[in-house]
């Protein structure tokens, strides 16, 4: 650290994102991404001149994209908003509405204490149970801003529409993200209480279940009054934040939506395979509404059998963190990447036992 860093952000500790090695062939199952390619049509999207045009700026109204997602979903355009992925609508979220403090869970996405801590913002940490579910009744009349994984990140577990839905009515000073980012993997989606509460943000992400990690792609529902604070905050800051690849291979996955419903369906039985294949070994596994398991072995502790999985060329995320250092979040890949882990986590488990 310099010594002309604002001392602001001296203590402040970044987000640790998963890991993205290059030294070898690993089995990639620690960052929840899509094990599936994007659509073939998709592939093509950058053809026929797409490439020839950056030399001019990407829409900063980002137009097409937003009209075509307003038309998919049924909302309006002005209910729209678009971003370099999903973690730069939870950053503006905290800067717009951080004022009043903010409450999000003791386990849940990692980036939401880093944003608070950024802006200076006042965090009420709210302990899940014991099983891990959320107690909606922990958050009503807090009036703060309020940040709530739907499914939680990295459990799985859902929250059901009534249980938002309370927690949003019983917030009407403060704002209530639900963050979507595994939405289609099995959870049900709040966006539709848009036009009934001005209070709620919703954000979604073409980085998992739309198999675009790398592209960045972000969007959110919102009152149309909501959506206009955070296009006050974009434009204050950088207004051609999506840039015009990544709009186009946007657009051309809305037209694909089978394509990836079915490869969303196909993750959700070899989730249901690979539970019970680790059920079968002892493990705790928790029921899962996402991508991935959050498990936790009968016999070797997280951070040991995180190292084992590496040295046999499969990666998986350890959060060496209070109550769940014992657990593995498990991105679930394809049906044979999953049956190579089981037989890793078998044999892994036959050294340990002799
Ligand atoms: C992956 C993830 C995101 C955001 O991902 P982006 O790639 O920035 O869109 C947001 N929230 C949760 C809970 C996630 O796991």
């Amino acid at each position: 650290m310099s010594q002309y860093f604002d001392p602001r952000y001296a203590s402040l500790e970044a987000y640790v994102p998963g890991e993205q090695p290059r030294d070898r062939a690993y089995i990639k199952l620690n960052t929840n991404e899509s094990p599936y390619p994007p659509a073939p049509s998709v592939c093509k999207a950058l053809e026929g001149g797409v490439i020839e045009d950056l030399r001019l700026y990407s829409d900063p109204a980002c137009r097409r994209l937003k009209e075509k997602l307003a038309a998919h979903y049924h909302v309006d355009t002005d209910q729209v908003f678009l971003t370099n992925g999903s973690d730069d609508i939870l950053n503006f979220a905290f800067m717009a509405y951080g004022h009043l403090g903010a409450a999000f869970a003791d386990i849940t996405y990692g980036f939401y204490s880093v944003f608070a801590a950024l802006h200076g913002v006042d965090a009420t940490i709210i302990p899940l149970k014991e099983d891990f579910t959320l107690d909606y009744l922990d958050y009503l009349g807090l009036n703060k801003l309020i940040v709530i994984a739907n499914p939680n990140a990295p459990t799985g577990i859902p929250i059901s529409f009534n249980r938002i839905e309370q927690i949003v009515k019983a917030n009407p000073e403060g704002v209530v993200v639900v963050d979507e980012a595994y939405v289609d993997f099995g959870a049900f989606s709040c966006y539709s209480l848009i036009d009934k509460y001005d209070n709620l943000l919703v954000t979604r992400t073409y980085s998992k279940s739309r198999s675009m990690a790398g592209a960045r792609l972000g969007y959110a529902f919102g009152s149309k009054k909501i959506i206009e604070d955070l296009e006050k905050l974009r434009y204050s800051t950088n207004p051609y934040n999506v840039n015009s690849m990544t709009l186009k291979l946007g657009e051309a996955t809305i037209d694909e939506d089978d394509y990836y419903m079915e490869n969303c369906r196909q993750i959700m039985l070899t989730r249901y395979d690979t539970m019970q294949a680790l059920r079968e070994l002892g493990f705790d596994v928790l029921p899962s509404n996402a991508n991935f398991l959050f498990a936790k072995s009968p016999t070797i502790g997280g951070g040991a059998l995180y190292a084992k999985l590496r040295e046999n060329g499969i990666l998986v995320r350890h959060f060496n963190k209070p109550r769940i250092s014992d657990y593995l979040r498990i991105t679930i890949g394809t049906k044979e990447q999953m049956e190579t882990f089981i037989s890793a986590i078998k044999q892994i488990h036959q050294e340990v036992d002799t």
